[in-house]
């Protein structure tokens, strides 16, 4: 998943538990890869049409992910690895497409073409999928459940930033996670004081690349035009029971906005956010609001549920 990641357990029989916790990470690395030639990613994305079995994981995922590809609209869409390959998203080896290009290649990105039946996956020709936007969130789950079937009943995941507790510390106090500054990521923008929990976020920081003509281009791309997403949102962080969950609600809200995420948010409910724009001001839910602490000089404005 081409990022670090640290788990840390407490409790008897860890060592084990740990030990499983890296199997299973390198076994849904193997299977949802779009670089290794086996995975069931590489036989989708190599199928020219065709019906391709995949493992009951990857079903699972992909069955997820293609409810939260409808339920946000298309703001997120598992079938943009076409048009991330093109700006070198996937490959590091960052350009910037001409408008005609991605306008071809936009003909391959719709979700709704993705067709899961069980454990067969049909997609159509030319068509690529690419869990980037989820695959930690889900992995992070996967590996809470596992975690705990060994026993361990306190612990924090940590995938590349994507953040999942099980129970409480060892003390029964709650854990703290910060969350970092998108202008400063050598700083805090908040601390959080929580439980069990996911903790995900976006941002235009993590990946990105200048362009000739001096402007920056980030990884998280808008699906209805094919370029990065230009929201007015510099970082979308979201809180909730289900690391698959908020993953895939941290990209797509980055997509959609402000106005769009407290839209969706008053919708659903079912999470918290924290979002930064560009103008440097942090919007923040009502749900977290006792255990936000603001440690940036930017305002902060807590959003409620009407
Ligand atoms: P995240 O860091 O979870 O927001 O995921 C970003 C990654 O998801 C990118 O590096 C791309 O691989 C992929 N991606 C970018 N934009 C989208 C999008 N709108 N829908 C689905 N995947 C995306
Ligand atoms: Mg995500």
């Amino acid at each position: 998943m081409d990022t670090f990641m640290t788990i840390r357990a407490y409790g008897d029989n860890v060592d084990e538990a740990l030990k499983s916790a890296e199997e299973k990470i390198k076994y849904l690395e193997s299977i949802f890869s779009v670089t290794i030639d086996e995975s069931d990613i590489y036989k989708i994305n190599n199928s020219h049409g065709s019906t391709v079995e995949i493992f009951p994981e990857t079903a699972e995922i992909l069955g997820e992910a293609v409810k939260m590809c409808e339920k946000t609209d298309g703001a997120l869409d598992i079938t943009l690895y076409p048009v991330l390959s093109a700006w070198g998203f996937t490959a590091d080896e960052f350009r910037v497409p001409a408008s005609s290009e991605i306008a071809g290649l936009l003909e391959y990105v719709d979700y709704s073409e993705v067709s899961v039946d069980g454990q067969s996956v049909t997609v159509p020709e030319g068509f690529q999928l690419d869990f980037g936007a989820i695959a930690k969130g889900y992995t992070s789950d996967e590996i809470a459940d596992d975690l705990r079937e060994n026993g361990v009943k306190s612990a924090v995941i940590n995938l590349g930033g994507n953040i999942r507790t099980l129970g409480k510390k060892p003390d029964g106090s709650l854990w703290k996670i910060a969350v970092r500054d998108p202008f400063d990521t050598s700083n805090d923008l908040c601390v959080l004081e929580t439980g069990e929990i996911s903790v995900v976020t976006s941002g235009n920081y993590e990946r990105y690349f200048e362009g000739d003509d001096g402007q920056r281009y980030w990884h998280i791309l808008d699906p209805s035009d094919g370029f990065p997403a230009d929201s007015g949102l510099v970082s979308v962080t979201v809180i909730g029971e289900s690391g698959l969950y908020c993953d895939a609600l941290s990209t797509a809200l980055f997509v959609m906005g402000k106005d769009k995420a407290v839209e969706f948010w008053r919708k659903n409910q079912d999470f918290d956010m924290i979002l930064v724009t560009d103008l440097h001001e942090i919007i923040y839910t009502s749900g977290i609001e006792n255990s936000f602490e603001n440690l940036t000089e930017m305002s902060a404005e807590v959003i409620d549920s009407d």
